[in-house]
């Protein structure tokens, strides 16, 4: 059996050498004679395997003891709804007696996924939604996700239940900037410094991929696994302390009540048991961050994933400079390290030539989103060097052939 390189957005590829562990363990999960799919969540092997899990994660991205790290399930979309409810229920118990008009939530939207985000916390009230920036009136055609906004153009409430972004729109290929002081950073300077704020990000596609800037500085950031770190199924949360709160005293408040398997102080004491987690998600994610443990951790795929981008992302202005291949994300607006998203010129049957001669080479999944068409290729952790090496050929060899 050949396997193909698979470019594709999520579920994504994820090592070999874990997968084939992983098969092992479907047999026999640590010499128990049970496989991890048939395991009690309950059984010692099981919660063992869990607490590293946690320190694992807790190592690798130096999450502070200020910051609880929760497991559960539900997604990214789930976390949509359940940040919303949680921190309701945080600013219900702090500031009591505001209405609902005067609650705010403030979302950065620089994507779709972030905008989807924004639309559920309008559906489920208590609040009020203020964007604090758009970036589509920012963009090439004054409407399209292809930038990072400056730090000028925010507007954040002053005193909001939730501030919201999304640190790497994956559908688009927008990222907040790294490096400090790079301007399509998030504009960490704009709240006062030593506040505990209400800060939330979704880092669903980049988990893992290099070290979280301001961490600490953090209310919650959760991403689904299905990218990085394992098979979908498993959502990780890193929550900061006073955001898990009772959300039944809030609720006697007047906020509204919030599910007890999306109460993050439901499952902080449970210790992410409070029902049946995701076992065997749970158990692939345990081999990949072994994986990256050996391989030097955040240090080591951040070297190897700024590179694999710059290939591409040079690869892709040879292209543009021959008028064969065009950036969807502007020039210094916010390029994705992990989804690079970009056109083929020339209309569908020059994409469709693309993509064709790239499967006939094994390079697979290459297809923008169904939103906005052209190609992604999505350089997640288990994406090798030396297959964006082959990626980065074959663009080479499509723009001089046209
Ligand atoms: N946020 C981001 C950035 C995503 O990429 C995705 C899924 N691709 C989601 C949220 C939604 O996640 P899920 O499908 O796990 O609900």
């Amino acid at each position: 059996m050949t396997r193909v390189i698979n470019f594709g957005a999520g579920p994504s590829a994820l090592p070999h050498s874990v997968l084939e562990e992983a098969a092992k363990g479907l047999l026999n999960f640590h010499g128990t004679g049970i496989g991890v799919a048939e395991i009690s969540h309950r059984s010692k092997a099981f919660t063992g395997f869990l607490t590293n899990l946690e320190s694992l994660i807790r190592t690798q991205l130096d999450v502070p003891a200020t910051h609880s790290i929760l497991f559960t399930q539900g997604g990214g979309t789930g976390q949509f709804s359940a940040v919303v409810l949680n921190l309701l229920a945080r600013h219900r118990l702090l500031h009591p007696d505001l209405t609902d008009a005067e609650r705010h939530l403030d979302y950065v939207i620089t994507g779709s996924w972030s905008k989807k985000a924004a639309d559920e916390a309008k559906r489920l009230g208590g609040g009020t939604v203020n964007i604090a920036v758009d970036s589509r009136p920012y963009s090439k055609d004054g409407k399209s996700f292809d930038n990072i906004p400056t730090h000028d153009r925010y507007a954040f409430s002053p005193d909001p239940a939730l501030i919201y972004y999304c640190e790497n729109e994956t559908v688009d290929g927008v990222q907040f900037g790294y490096e400090e002081g790079d301007k399509t950073s998030f504009p960490f300077e704009l709240f006062p410094q030593g506040a505990l704020l209400p800060l939330v990000a979704d880092y669903s596609s980049s988990f893992m991929s290099r070290p979280i800037p301001r961490l600490a500085d953090h209310a919650v950031i959760y991403a689904g696994a299905q990218k990085n770190i394992g098979p979908a199924g498993l959502t990780i949360l890193i929550v900061r302390q006073d955001c898990l709160v009772d959300v039944d005293a809030a609720a006697k408040l007047g906020a509204v009540p919030v599910p007890l398997s999306m109460s993050y102080k439901v499952l902080a004491d449970a210790k992410s048991l409070y029902n049946t987690p995701s076992v065997l998600p749970i158990y692939i994610a345990g081999l990949v961050l072994e994986r990256m443990k050996e391989k030097g951790g955040m240090p080591y795929y951040e070297d190897v994933n700024r590179r694999k981008a710059e290939k591409v992302y040079a690869a892709l202005k040879r292209g543009e400079e021959k008028g064969v291949m065009q950036s969807k994300v502007k020039e210094g607006g916010g390029r994705s390290w992990m989804n690079v998203v970009f056109d083929i010129v020339g209309g569908p049957d020059a994409l469709g030539r693309f993509n064709s001669g790239a499967e006939a080479k094994g390079l697979h999944e290459l297809k923008g989103h169904r939103s906005v068409g052209g190609i992604r290729a999505s350089l997640y952790n288990a994406i090798t060097e030396d297959q964006v090496d082959q990626l980065v050929a074959y663009m080479d060899e499509f723009t001089n052939a046209n």
